[in-house]
């Protein structure tokens, strides 16, 4: 309905051209990002990627939670000057785009009145207070972000260690909250300097401060239970039905965070027709049985949902960073900047947006982002060994005589290793449930054990 209408706007210290997400409404329920924004007082607030200078545009902005039946509009001043209108009809413009699509019925008697807030800070308070945030805790949010801020100042890695260490009582869930917020913000949008300095800051948090070295080891915990779980799941027939499935889960009775993994490493098994047999299995089951195994199943309902919406949301972020590097001036240089970003969801999403380019017709917007794709591959193609390469471009190739040829004249140089780094791709293409890629790469497994021998 109303998304961030991106301009280029310079630099006001030097000069520099930058995309601009500018925001005009924000409705709390269709634009979640927008409120974290608004709340952290950074909207509309623009740090150029070349210099670091903040930039902000004065936009008029309408807040809007149909939860709260809330509805403020925040002018800043000059802003009528500017566009030659009056506030009020600034205002109603921007209502309007707000209830375009909305129906009749809907219309609520707030929604013909907006209130005003005066000041960015007045219209953040309204929000915060109204969920339930009160000054005090404002004013705790203010020191943390503070706090942060000195950190990142300081002269050396033992001056940052040392502020870390005086101040171990403050570092908390949300002090780590606001801290990755500001990560985030400074990853999409740079400078790469200071995102440099954040990710020195985060490796320090985590090894000195108490609760850093819980988060670690809170993180080692559940990777070693995911590990478990896997093993489980590895040593189960290859043929394993729903109903082993069904059996594994009822091993780990009220074990949420195994069940948990489970539905985390083989969602594809959860599906419609598992619940149906597990039905089926509790209707049969006795009596004094039926109540705990109808509470295992109903956690398993809810965590796939949870599952399905994570990944929901993971790719809605990713199609969101994948849109500010295509509308920055350099996609391939920013991409460059931000590696890290590129792993399998990005390069799914990129490829899904190039579908949909080219199914609209929109030629220009295939073309650059088939250009930012091909960059990606390289720069992925680049942190791989030579063996990796080699073999990707083995899983590409659809000739089997081709293949076989190409096993046969490149295989023999890596030696019996390369069947051991095959065996290692193999198991993550099972853990990724690609079906696919796995039986070709067991297919090029036979070949190249012969030619290795
Ligand atoms: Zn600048």
């Amino acid at each position: 309905m109303t998304s961030p209408n991106t301009q280029t706007i310079r630099c006001a210290s030097c000069g520099n051209p930058m995309p601009a997400p500018v925001r005009s409404i924000v409705d709390a329920q269709q634009d979640p990002q927008g409120k974290a924004l608004l709340i952290s007082d950074q909207m509309n607030k623009f740090q150029c990627p070349n210099c670091g200078t903040m930039n902000v545009v004065d936009a008029p902005l309408l807040y809007h939670d149909a939860t709260k039946e809330m509805l403020i509009a925040y002018v800043p001043m000059g802003v009528s000057a500017q566009q030659g209108k009056s506030d009020e009809r600034i205002i109603g413009d921007l209502m309007n785009m707000l209830t375009a699509n909305l129906p009749k019925d809907q219309f609520k008697a707030y929604m013909f009145n907006p209130k005003r807030a005066l000041t960015m800070n007045g219209l953040i308070d309204q929000v915060l207070e109204a969920d339930g945030i009160s000054p005090e805790m404002m004013a705790e949010q203010r020191a943390r972000v503070d706090l942060i801020q000195r950190m990142l100042q300081s002269d050396s890695p033992d001056a940052m260690v040392a502020l870390i260490k005086d101040n171990d009582d403050k570092i908390d869930e949300q002090f780590m909250q606001s801290f990755s917020l500001m990560i985030q913000r400074v990853m999409s949008q740079g400078p790469q300097d200071m995102a440099q300095v954040m990710m020195s800051l985060q490796e320090a948090l985590l090894e000195h401060s108490t609760y850093g070295r819980d988060i670690v080891a809170r993180q080692e915990r559940q990777q070693q239970l995911v590990q478990e779980v896997a093993n489980d799941i590895e040593s189960m027939d290859d043929n394993a039905t729903r109903a082993d499935f069904i059996q594994l889960a009822l091993r780990y009775g009220n074990d949420d965070e195994r069940l948990q993994a489970l539905v985390g490493l083989v969602r594809q098994a959860f599906d419609y027709q598992y619940f149906q047999e597990f039905t089926d299995l509790i209707e049969n089951a006795p009596e004094e049985d039926r109540e705990e195994m109808n509470a295992i199943k109903d956690r398993l309902v809810s965590f796939t949902q949870m599952i399905d919406e994570q990944a929901r949301q993971a790719m809605q972020q990713t199609t969101n960073i994948l849109r500010q590097i295509v509308e920055s001036p350099d996609p391939a240089a920013v991409l460059d900047a931000n590696a890290h970003l590129v792993d399998d969801q990005f390069m799914a999403v990129l490829s899904m947006n190039i579908q949909e380019a080219q199914k609209h017709g929109h030629q220009e917007m295939a073309d650059k982002l088939t250009d930012l794709y091909n960059h990606a591959v390289e720069m992925l193609r680049s942190q791989m060994s030579p063996e990796l390469v080699m073999l990707n471009d083995w899983l590409n190739i659809e000739d089997d005589a081709e293949l076989a040829q190409q096993i046969q004249a490149q295989a023999p140089q890596y030696g019996p290793d390369l069947l051991r780094l095959m065996d290692a791709v193999e198991n993550m293409l099972k853990e990724q449930g690609q079906a696919q890629a796995l039986n070709k790469l067991q297919s090029i497994r036979q070949i190249v054990a012969q030619a290795v021998q």
